[in-house]
């Protein structure tokens, strides 16, 4: 069974082509600056080699069409015919509360992922363009959506609701969600296959740190917390998000930067983070490279970064009395051995001492604690997209 797994952003489109039952993935892709000058395609097909095709795509529509396209076409395509595609998985954002699992798409179901475009109001909208350009071209095969709020769910009331009026809880569904569920529900499972341990014995903290990066607290595989909230700009200082902030600095920046509300979001949403503390970039690549060549704010933006991941792991080990195992993902997790020394320095209290040599190994699930401590830290690459494409075979049995 052939499933298309799609990821649209504003103005990107991930996607990959799985065959179910070996988890090969057959074909994978991405199209980015979609509107704007310069959009392109770049495709992975046959033997993964890479076709980048530079053309421009109006909207998603046309993005997906194309992508299509390349899928059948004689000379990078993959499979013959799109009537070998058996089912559609999309990721969407935001399921706010409407949304504890994947389900498959109906009328009722897009007017509930519309309900939940004023909490994401930058994905889901961008979800729902790939969602209804999908279904418009292949109308025939199910589509399925896959929520990164869903694992959050089973978050308890005393950790998802702000101190703030309980009407408008009820009235806007104003509280925590979480996001990155996928990959917090992904890892936390392989966690307990590498530790050979029943998930529900298991305490797990999961940080997925990337562009945009949070933390999970996993008690018997499922959220107790997370650190992202009603959006995800809480929690982690990140890439180029703030994090949490005392919320009267919100009402200061608009007085004395003369900018709206919305300004101040967009403003905290891409200007701060590491870009802004650094004054020089989003991504730790250059950061790590500017602190080795003395540069004392790339230096200290890391050093906020760490230092905030270290914060959450304290209270989600108070959260779930104790820690099991602290896993590290994502493309900052997976990759950065200087982020996790510097997160895991003085966690023998909790049971973990890092060991340096293991640390600086790279490769897939792995272990990079000191033997014998009970406490694991973990490394294990994320794969949203399998977890996507096997929600999606779930809720089409009768087609596997
Ligand atoms: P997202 O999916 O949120 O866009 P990723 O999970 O792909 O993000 O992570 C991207 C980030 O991972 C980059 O911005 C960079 O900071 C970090 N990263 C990737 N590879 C490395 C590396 N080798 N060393 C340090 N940081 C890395």
């Amino acid at each position: 069974m052939k499933i298309f797994v799609l990821n649209c952003g504003s103005s990107s489109i991930k996607y990959q082509l799985i065959e179910h039952e070996s988890k090969n993935v057959l074909a994978r892709g991405v199209i980015e600056r979609i509107g704007m000058d310069g959009t392109f395609l770049k495709h992975y097909g046959r033997d993964g080699q890479a076709v980048e095709i530079k053309r421009h795509i109006a909207n998603h529509s046309a993005g997906i069409q194309l992508v299509l396209n390349v899928l059948i076409d004689k000379e990078n395509g993959v499979i013959n015919d799109l009537s070998e595609i058996s089912a559609f998985g999309h990721r969407v954002v935001h399921g706010g509360e409407a949304f504890r699992e994947a389900t498959l798409i109906n009328e009722q179901v897009i007017e509930d992922i519309k309900k939940c475009i004023t909490m994401a109001p930058l994905h889901n909208p961008a979800n729902l363009a790939g969602i209804n350009a999908c279904r418009e071209l292949m109308p025939e095969v199910p589509h399925a959506a896959v929520f990164d709020t869903a694992f959050h769910q089973s978050i308890p009331a005393k950790a998802y609701l702000y101190g703030l009026p309980y009407d408008l809880y009820v009235k806007y569904g104003l509280r925590k969600y979480g996001f990155h569920g996928i990959s917090h529900q992904y890892v936390s499972e392989r966690a307990a296959e590498y530790l050979q341990k029943d998930l529900s014995e298991l305490r797990l903290v999961s940080c997925h740190l990337g562009n945009g990066a949070s933390l999970a607290a996993i008690k018997g595989g499922k959220s107790v917390d997370t650190s992202m909230g009603f959006t995800p700009l809480e929690g982690l200082v990140m890439g180029t998000r703030c994090g949490e902030v005392d919320p009267a600095i919100i009402p200061f920046i608009m007085d004395r930067e003369d900018m709206t509300g919305r300004q101040v979001y967009q403003y905290l949403n891409n200007k701060a983070g590491v870009l802004g503390i650094s004054g020089l970039s989003s991504d730790f690549r250059d950061l790590e490279r500017a602190a080795e060549d003395g540069d004392e704010r790339a230096q200290l933006a890391m050093d906020i970064f760490s230092y905030r991941v270290k914060k959450y792991i304290g209270s989600y080990a108070v959260a779930m009395g104790g820690i099991d195992a602290i896993i590290f993902t994502a493309g900052l997790g997976e990759n950065s051995d200087a982020i996790r020394e510097s997160i895991c320095s003085d966690l023998e209290f909790l049971g973990a001492r890092l060991d340096r040599e293991k640390n600086r190994l790279r490769g897939g699930i792995r272990e990079i604690g000191t033997d014998g401590d009970s406490l694991k830290l973990l490394v294990i690459p994320t794969n949203e997209e399998l977890v996507i494409a096997e929600e999606t075979a779930r809720l089409c049995p009768h087609m596997v």
